[in-house]
């Protein structure tokens, strides 16, 4: 969402988006530090990137985000091809630091107060026009030991609810019909049911999805607002990273296996139909093959419908870079496999026990797979995370809601057709139908 922000910054100033590197006269790279892999990616894209500047010197190539905010001095140090590093608190103020840029010397910008996002922000959508995300809150109050995000993104800024509904109408006047809600931890934003219910309110908004749930704040209150309102996605996504006590308290998650048990079992109370993803994070230091067994058994007992594993990998300033003893990287991989095949085995029942129905399909355009095919997505698909419904026949509408008879299930996604009017009603007799309804 910042690169949304800033590129609808930057057009408010008269700049356009150009088709490719070879056009632009300002070059941006967003860049996420949080973990070495990200970093590295990064790196490799601004030096990519610098080439497009060797052979054009009058183009201009800065840097935003996480990996300045965190190696700033280094960077700016250690690559002289880039003329300005923004950090993460600096980049609102991106346009006005072009230009004053073109009279100054300073190359580095890192040092300003920890930005609010509390008045609605310029978007250019870097999504399909379907579904956008809306950023609830900034920074974390948290103190995962694995985690460098609290140092970089600083402590947790709630967006006034004000502010989020003119955003979240804004983008719905757009043509976006589904709205991701997102944050470090979204259920830390203080009156998460309230502003649930008041998203619920705005016209043509069809679907609400939260993501990024913490297991600890999960409450009666937001899960009966959950059940209650029709446009809010039968979906939780809850990280738990591990299911062995031990790990939890090492990683400093705050809650127990009991706790996440209970949660899962009080979520599936509430909303029956719902669908749980999470992730895991296995090589944990300490972590031994009785850890793991536990993490599996508590896998294959709340039977997550969607679930991504990590490998823990080591960040410099986290607490838990001085933990022993280290699992060797390529056992952590073995783990992170049999957490993968168990996963797997669990998806497939559920991916069969879909084919022949008939779902609402949010259809987003084509798909990334292949141009030759339509990909939409059903209410418990979060997008870029969750598989997707190809569609081969019928009559489609992008950006709408339609009715999609599930023909093939696979691994993680599925094949259908858009059935119009009649068929729907012809096939209704062997469909397991959700008692959800999408709103027209
Ligand atoms: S809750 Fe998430 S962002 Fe906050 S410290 Fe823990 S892992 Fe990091």
């Amino acid at each position: 969402m910042d690169t949304e922000i800033l590129l609808g910054l930057l057009r408010q100033e008269g700049w356009e988006v150009a088709a490719a590197p070879e056009a632009a006269n300002l070059l941006l790279v967003n860049t996420c530090g949080f973990i070495q892999a990200a970093a590295q990616e990064a790196v490799d894209t601004i030096l990519e990137l610098a080439r497009y500047k060797e052979a054009d010197p009058g183009k201009r190539l800065v840097v935003t985000g996480c990996l300045v905010q965190r190696y700033g001095p280094d960077l700016a140090a250690q690559m002289p091809e880039v003329d300005l590093f923004v950090g993460v608190n600096d980049f609102p103020r991106l346009p006005q630091i072009l230009q004053a840029a073109a009279a100054d010397e300073a190359r580095l910008f890192c040092a300003a107060p920890p930005f609010d996002y509390a008045a609605p922000q310029p978007r250019y959508p870097a999504t399909p026009r379907s579904f956008a995300y809306l950023k609830i809150a900034e920074g974390c109050s948290h103190r995962c030991t694995y985690c460098t995000i609290p140092g970089i993104r600083g402590p947790l800024r709630p967006r006034p609810l004000a502010t989020l509904l003119a955003e979240a109408q804004a983008l719905v006047v757009s043509g976006v019909k589904e709205l991701n809600l997102v944050a470090q931890d979204t259920t830390a934003y203080p009156g998460l049911p309230e502003l649930l219910r008041e998203l619920g309110g705005i016209q043509s908004l069809e679907w609400i999805r939260l993501l990024y749930a913490h297991p600890a704040r999960i409450t009666r209150e937001l899960l009966e607002t959950m059940a209650g309102q029709p446009q809010i996605c039968p979906y939780l996504d809850l990280p738990i990273q591990h299911g062995h006590d031990e790990m939890l308290r090492r990683m400093g998650r705050g809650y127990s296996r009991r706790q996440i048990l209970a949660t899962c079992r009080l979520i599936r109370e509430f909303l029956p139909r719902a669908a749980l993803r999470t992730t895991v994070m296995v090589g944990f230091p300490g972590e031994t093959e009785e850890h793991l067994a536990a993490l599996c058994e508590l896998i294959a007992e709340v039977r997550f419908e969607h679930l991504g594993v990590f490998i823990y990998s080591p960040e410099e300033g986290a607490p838990a870079a001085r933990l022993t003893p280290p699992v060797p990287r390529r056992l952590a991989r073995q783990r992170a496999r049999i957490i993968k095949t168990l996963q797997a085995q669990i998806v497939k029942a559920r991916q069969k026990s879909l084919k022949g129905t008939i779902q609402p399909v949010l259809v987003e355009g084509v798909s990334a797979e292949s141009e030759h095919l339509l990909a939409g997505r059903l209410i418990t698909q979060a997008p870029e995370i969750d598989g997707q419904v190809f569609i081969t026949a019928g009559d489609v509408r992008i950006g709408e809601i339609q009715p999609v008879l599930i023909t093939r299930a696979l691994p993680y996604d599925l094949v259908g057709e858009v059935v119009d009017g009649r068929a729907k009603k012809e096939l209704t007799t062997k469909t397991q139908r959700s008692p959800r309804t999408t709103k027209k």
